[in-house]
């Protein structure tokens, strides 16, 4: 019997890195999957991964900055299961480029993804959560929630949103002694598809900023996945993964704002 046995949790963007790693692991501890996700190929490689582990799973294909198609899947998955427990926000892009040189679009598309993605899971499912008596909302920030970074704004803006939206929600439900936990995220760098599949403005190398990445991302995403349940079953507030973002999270509180004169010296060394 573990903390997550017959539990129903949903994973968003559960077709690749940490929300795979996130889905075989609650299949391991007990749960009941729902698992979507844009990418059907990836999706249905977890799905049979979830099925191995000896999880129930309903495994459907979801674009999470599709309001109504969020709120219907929500219904959907409460009367397939009967109830929902646990809401994994996870699906996500990341996007390089100067504010100077991104076009309106390339904004929108990031914070449609990174951070209404997360308002519309959050929100469709809230009711679910509460009805259940024993819910707990998950929303994947970054450490790009916590400090900022050049050619991230937009990211850096999706995920300082998450980070507000769910803290200010947690404070809220804890107020009103609702049913339902709530944690946010900031993963370190993570060993997972995110920069191979990102785009960029025109004349940015994506092979130079993939592999730059790939040499700072430090931790799989089992590991990552395994910290993410310890937090929520410890009702944490915040769960900060690896080392690198304990190390920058602790940085930034000592620094202040004067953290971006080393940020900015950084991005004129390496060139990113
Ligand atoms: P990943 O390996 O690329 O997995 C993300 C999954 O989400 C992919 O299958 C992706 O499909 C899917 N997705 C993209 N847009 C979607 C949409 N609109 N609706 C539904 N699914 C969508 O990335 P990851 O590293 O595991 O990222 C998971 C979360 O962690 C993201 O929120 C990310 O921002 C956050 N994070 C990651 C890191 C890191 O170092 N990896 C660090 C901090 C935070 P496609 O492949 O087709 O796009």
């Amino acid at each position: 019997m573990t903390h997550f046995t017959d539990k129903v949790a949903v994973v968003t963007g559960a077709g690749s890195g940490i929300g795979r790693a996130l889905s075989v692991e609650l299949a391991r501890r007990g749960a009941r999957l729902a698992i979507c996700d844009v990418d059907t190929h990836g999706l249905a490689e977890t799905e049979a991964l979830v099925r191995q582990a000896g999880a129930e799973v309903k495994a459907d294909p979801l674009d999470v900055s599709q309001r109504e198609l969020v709120l219907a899947y929500a219904d959907d998955v409460a009367a397939h299961f009967g109830r929902v427990n646990l809401v994994f926000n996870n699906a996500g892009i990341a996007f390089t480029g100067d504010v100077e040189e991104m076009s309106f679009k390339d904004i929108d598309r990031v914070m449609d993804v990174d951070f209404w993605g997360v308002v519309n899971g959050t929100k469709a499912f809230l009711p679910h959560l509460v009805e259940s008596g024993d819910g707990h909302v998950i929303n994947i920030s970054s450490i790009f929630g916590l400090f900022a970074v050049p050619t991230q704004s937009a990211y850096n803006a999706a995920k300082f949103a998450v980070r507000g939206f769910t803290e200010a929600l947690r404070q809220e439900m804890v107020r009103d002694q609702r049913p339902v936990k709530v944690t946010c995220v900031h993963p370190g760098g993570i060993k997972t598809n995110i920069a191979l599949n990102a785009q960029q403005v025109e004349g940015r190398d994506h092979d130079k900023l993939a592999s730059s990445f790939d040499k700072l991302a430090r931790t799989s995403p089992e590991k990552a996945a395994k910290v993410i349940l310890k937090g929520v079953e410890n009702d944490r507030a915040r769960v900060l993964i690896g080392a690198d973002a304990w190390v920058l999270d602790a940085f930034v509180r000592l620094t202040g704002s004067g953290y971006q004169r080393a940020v900015t010296a950084f991005s004129k060394r390496s060139g990113l």
